[in-house]
């Protein structure tokens, strides 16, 4: 009989400790798990948080990046200073979505020299993109292509602008007109070391590379003349022969013509316009 109490005694006090046990267990597990789940909580927002710093950064970088294009742009041209922040900076990214038409600082410039040796006075920067037409960078394969390539003289990027937004209208399903390298800031050498083949001219703001449109209507640069759209293209040609290119230099391996057009190696996919070095003589 004792010996049963003693059993049941021990039993009892184990249970009591194993309840005691699996209290004690339980309660911090639960605060545990609360705290975890607060924890989570905490993290979730933290993640928020930093999702929301991301953004912040992010905008944050795309102003930075903004700046330093402006900056750059600064440093490359004085008087672009003003335009390049607002453009970039200052203004709201929604109502940068939103315009459509491409804003240009106009200024009157001056190509000083001669293509192939020669600077640029005063340039005009080709926008990014516009309705009509979108930048492609030759060295990287990708739109839009670098600030720092897509400088001309005023009268260049009138045409660039005049000429695609009239075939733009003409044809309207085609692909948008890609267009390449035009000069660089204050124009001078564009030679292979700004990427493979490089430019002999495009030095003094009056020549432009715009590719031909392709016929599956992928806006990227043809790889094949086989992938060329030759109405299109001959097309494109006839716009920039009537709008008085001086030159307009296209791929031996492509049927085209018109006045002012001449074979040239390397430009299967893309022609090369050039103006005249003076202004209002452009097809003389
Ligand atoms: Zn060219």
């Amino acid at each position: 009989m004792r010996r049963l109490l003693a059993v049941t005694a021990l039993v009892a006090v184990a249970v009591a400790l194993a309840a005691i046990a699996r209290g004690v267990h339980d309660e911090p597990r639960l605060g545990g798990a609360e705290t975890r789940g607060g924890g989570a909580e905490t993290r979730g927002g933290g993640a928020e948080a930093r999702g929301g710093g991301a953004e912040t950064r992010g905008s944050r970088a795309e102003e930075r990046s903004g700046g330093t294009r402006a900056g750059a742009e600064t440093l490359g041209d004085g008087e672009t200073r003003q335009g390049g922040a607002k453009t970039h900076g200052a203004w709201p990214r929604r109502a940068r979505r939103r315009a459509a038409t491409p804003r240009v600082l106009w200024r009157s410039s001056r190509a000083v020299g001669t293509h192939s040796h020669g600077r640029l006075v005063r340039g005009v920067k080709l926008p990014v993109r516009g309705a009509h037409f979108l930048t492609w960078d030759p060295v990287r394969k990708v739109t839009p292509n670098r600030w720092w390539r897509r400088y001309g003289t005023d009268e260049l990027v009138r045409l660039l602008l005049r000429v695609t937004r009239a075939y733009g209208r003409t044809h309207p399903r085609a692909p948008r007109v890609l267009i390449g390298d035009l000069s660089r800031p204050h124009g001078g050498d564009f030679g292979r070391r700004f990427g493979p083949l490089g430019h002999v001219s495009h030095q003094n703001g009056l020549d432009a590379d715009v590719y031909f449109p392709r016929k599956d209507g992928e806006e990227r640069a043809p790889r094949s003349p086989a992938q060329v759209d030759l109405r299109l293209a001959q097309d494109l040609v006839d716009r920039f022969a009537a709008a008085g290119a001086l030159t307009i230099l296209v791929g031996p391996s492509l049927p085209l013509r018109g006045r002012g057009v001449q074979p040239w190696p390397h430009h299967d996919d893309h022609l090369h316009v050039r103006l005249s070095a003076q202004p209002g003589q452009g097809g003389a």
